[in-house]
């Protein structure tokens, strides 16, 4: 299919240029569109990350750099073109050495469900436990005070026989490697290679997989594992540690073969710089990404519901849910609100109110669902996230030692029926802990409070700000 595609952008290159050498002016035409298209691709790529919601400064720096190589190129003595040749002819060699490349990427692991030879697996008296990251999510935004707002009528249901945790923290301030800083219960980054992903700490670099993680504790203890989740290639990162995954990408990558191929093209779009690219590449991104949104959350609704429907005593399953994340598209009910007009991230508070307000609706939809399905009252349940609204627009809210990875963390635990407020600092590094202590007895709704307060963290969280962190999802 690559190699196909390839062939058919070369012969396609070949025909323009045949094509426009017909022409008397042909030899012209054909320099002055090299340069409009190589500063089209300079600009494209050095510029369209960082300047994806200023389209015309990307079209004024190519217009700029297009009109300085087109003005070199028209001056008779001028040693540009002979130059600007030279080096063309010198980096043609590239594109050969790109093709190899290209063609020994190796795939993802991806299978959905692996079978795992569990001989003690039975009786299923075990106590299921499920485990919520939603993506994005403030604890200032969310709560006045220690108090849940409001509108959070599920939530705050919930909360009243739970664990309310009023200072906890996430392990970093973006999804990566927030989310797997929780999974694996230390610290490190994913660094992904070929087709294969390694976990580095410090000086070690070691294929994730082999880690213990909060699935490998469950499997060991006999535990059916589930994991739904969003944005990493979770069967690359875990292998056989879980069995059934489900997961999607924040872009899409269309679902069948002719749109696949139209979505890459679409998406190329966006590294060129000149303004019918970044007209049609906008238009292109802010639709499609932001039905993608509605998709993905509803899909995510139906995995949820048909997981549960399938748990029992044994299930051991963490959702990683992109909620209140953006784009902001959504009603509070879930529906369509419209496509995003500027960034994708960019928010006010009202947008990221409405997809709080979508947040607790499904929450009440699982904890509906896991009383029918008899184990909300027996059941482990944690609710958190993996950081908190990183384009709070509020500088004062930001300013607040730790905001980035100051998240709501509610924990209801087997048979609670009463509601307690944790105020100590809470790191979610101690949820390792904490679920192997909840799996394994010894810790259960009589015991005392400060027994969750002290339970050990494998890993640190990070006090403040993190100059390092990534700036991505
Ligand atoms: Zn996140």
């Amino acid at each position: 299919m690559l190699i196909f595609s390839l062939l058919a952008l070369a012969l396609l290159f070949y025909l323009i240029v045949m094509l426009v050498r017909r022409v008397s002016w042909g030899g012209t035409l054909l320099r002055w569109l090299t340069v409009v298209l190589i500063a089209d691709i300079l600009v494209g790529y050095a510029g369209s990350s960082k300047a994806e919601n200023h389209p015309a400064a990307l079209t004024a720096a190519w217009a700029v750099i297009a009109g300085i190589g087109l003005y070199a190129v028209s001056r008779p003595r001028s040693r540009f073109l002979e130059h600007g040749t030279m080096a063309l002819t010198a980096l043609a060699g590239l594109a050969p050495i790109s093709v190899v490349q290209i063609l020994l990427w190796e795939p993802w692991d991806v299978r959905p469900t692996i079978h795992v030879d569990a001989p003690h697996r039975e009786p299923a008296n075990r106590i299921p436990v499920f485990l919520f990251v939603f993506d994005e999510w403030s604890y200032q935004r969310s709560y006045d005070g220690d108090e849940l707002r409001p509108f959070f009528h599920n939530l705050r249901q919930l909360a009243s026989h739970s664990l309310e945790f009023t200072n906890a923290h996430s392990l970093a301030g973006s999804t990566d490697p927030s989310v797997l800083r929780l999974v694996f219960q230390r610290g490190g980054v994913l660094q992904p290679k070929n087709g294969v992903a390694v976990w580095e700490q410090g000086d070690s670099a070691v294929p994730p997989a082999k880690l213990p993680s909060i699935f490998s504790a469950a499997g060991r203890r006999g535990y059916r594992t589930s994991l739904i989740g969003f944005y990493f290639p979770y069967r690359a990162v875990l292998g056989d540690q879980v069995e059934q995954i489900v997961n999607a990408a924040y872009a899409p990558k269309g679902e069948h073969l002719r749109e696949r191929i139209g979505w890459a093209f679409a998406r190329n779009l966006g590294f060129l710089a000149d303004p019918l690219s970044q007209f049609l590449w906008q238009q292109w991104n802010s639709g499609t990404i932001s039905r993608n949104w509605v998709r993905v959350n509803h899909s995510w609704r139906v995995a949820v519901r048909d997981l549960i429907r399938r748990s029992d005593a044994n299930t051991f399953a963490m959702i990683h849910w992109p909620l209140p994340h953006g784009p902001y598209v959504l009603n509070e009910d879930g529906t369509f609100h419209g496509a995003f007009q500027r960034g994708r991230m960019e928010g006010t508070p009202p947008d990221y109110q409405r997809h709080l307000a979508f947040l607790d609706l499904v929450l009440g939809e699982i904890v509906a669902e896991l009383d029918t399905a008899g184990l909300l009252d027996r059941a482990l349940l944690i609710v958190t996230s993996d950081h908190s609204w990183k384009a709070e627009p509020d500088s004062s809210l930001r300013a607040v030692p730790g905001a980035r990875t100051w998240v709501p963390l509610i924990v209801k635990l087997p048979h609670q029926t009463a509601g307690y407020r944790v105020r100590e600092r809470f790191c979610l590094g101690q949820v390792g802990a904490l679920l192997q202590r909840v799996m394994d007895t010894t810790l259960t709704a009589r015991s005392e409070l400060r027994e969750v307060g002290g339970l050990s963290s494998s890993t640190t969280c990070i006090q403040d700000v993190e100059p390092a962190d990534k700036d991505n999802e």
